[in-house]
Parts: C-alpha cells; structure tokens; sequence
C-alpha cells in the first residue's frame, strides 16, 4: 500500500462510496468517446453511450435521494445501472451491494472491487463470467486481476487500478469467447474489449475516491 494511501478499512464509508460513484461517472463521461470508438472496432459502437448514460443516471438518483450507507449506495447505483444499460455491469454492482449487506461480519472479505468482482464471477452473461474466469477479452479480463490485487482488503486501490489497466491492455491479442466481439472469431484479435475498458476506469475511480 502507497503512503499516501489511506487503509482500505478506514475509507470504506457512505462518503466514500459517494465519492467513488462521481468519480467513475466523471472517467466513464470524459472517455465515452473511445468507449464508443473501441466498442465501434469490435462491437456495436454504443458502449461509450451506455456507460455514460447509465452513470449519468447513477449521479442524479445520488443527488435526489442521498442514500443513508455503502450498501444504499450500490442498491441505487446497481438499480440505475440494470435500468439505463443493462447487463453484467449492472448485475455486478447489485450484487456488490448485496454482498457488502452481507458482509458487514466480514470487514475485509466485504470490499466494494472485491464484492463487485465477486459478483462478476457468479453472474454476467453468456457464462463467461460464472466460471470466473478471464482470457475471453471481457470485463472480466480487467475485474479479475483488480480483485485480485486488492488482497481481500490488503492490498491497494492503486495497485487494483494499476492491475485493471493492465488486465483491460491485455485483452488487445486475445481472441474474444463472449459477447458481440465472439462473432467477428479471429478478426476481434487485436482491439482492446470495450468493457475491460471501462471496467478499469471505474476501479481507477476507487483511488480517485479514496484521496
Ligand atoms: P452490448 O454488447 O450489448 O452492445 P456494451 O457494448 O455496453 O453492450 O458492452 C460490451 C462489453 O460487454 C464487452 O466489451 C465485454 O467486456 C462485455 N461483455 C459482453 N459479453 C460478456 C459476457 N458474456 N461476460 C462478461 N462480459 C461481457
Ligand atoms: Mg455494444
């Protein structure tokens, strides 16, 4: 952990969390064009707009209803995410929310990346996420090895976005197994998946938020 990082546990609050939700919104809202231009290359060129949409719904649900914990906080998210996208990112957060609920016992294990990519490996689509398992050039591919640099709460949020970053880098040569992308077969090699993308730029947010 950096110095000037404050403890995973110490930050872990309502405010926190608040932070870390405007923060991802802001990254997901300045990037959403080559969200967009990445997800042109292999997909249907509308990642960009739904990430955008469903964070801007995110923050103004923040603004109208301030929600009173951490775990109100991703309900909400989670709920705004599922109606205005759709899909896995949704899923993940809700059940984020729903494993932080349940986590309370669990301080550690209860992380918000870590029960997010938790969440990730149970649900998803497709199935490429309930076999937790990355190298099919998705989300995943930048959840996993952020979750795993956080440690079960060891490690850092710097190092998780360090690890998003590279993970979402990493899926460049892959061959995509999921998703739109699986249909283009070898021609999805070399462009870097959309998702891992915007995965990463919303746990670089965490050490945004943590600040
Ligand atoms: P859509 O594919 O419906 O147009 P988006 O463009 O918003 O939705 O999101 C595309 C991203 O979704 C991909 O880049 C990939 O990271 C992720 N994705 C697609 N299928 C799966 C899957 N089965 N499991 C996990 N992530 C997936
Ligand atoms: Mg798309």
């Amino acid at each position: 952990m950096s110095s000037s990082e404050p403890a995973v546990d110490d930050v872990l609050d309502t405010p926190f969390f608040l932070r870390w939700l405007t923060a991802a919104a802001t990254s997901v809202g300045r990037e959403a064009a080559r969200l967009t231009d990445l997800d042109s290359a292999i997909g249907d060129a509308d990642h960009g707009t739904n990430m955008q949409r469903g964070f801007a719904a995110v923050t103004e649900a923040l603004e109208k209803e301030p929600p009173g914990s951490p775990g109100a906080a991703l309900i909400l998210a989670g709920r705004q995410l599922i109606s205005k996208v759709g899909g896995a990112s949704g899923t993940a957060v809700r059940d984020a929310a729903a494993a932080r609920r349940q986590g309370a016992r669990r301080r550690r294990a209860d992380h918000p990346a870590a029960a997010g990519g938790r969440a990730a490996g149970r649900g998803g689509r497709g199935g490429a996420a309930r076999r937790r398992r990355g190298g099919d050039k998705t989300m995943l591919d930048a959840l996993l090895p952020a979750v795993e640099a956080l440690g079960g709460g060891t490690g850092s949020f710097a190092a998780a976005g360090e690890a998003a970053e590279k993970g979402a880098l990493a899926t460049v040569p892959m061959l995509a197994r999921k998703g739109r992308a699986s249909y283009l077969g070898e021609r999805s090699v070399g462009h870097q998946d959309p998702g891992a993308t915007s995965s990463a730029l919303i746990v670089g947010a965490l050490a945004e938020a943590a600040r």
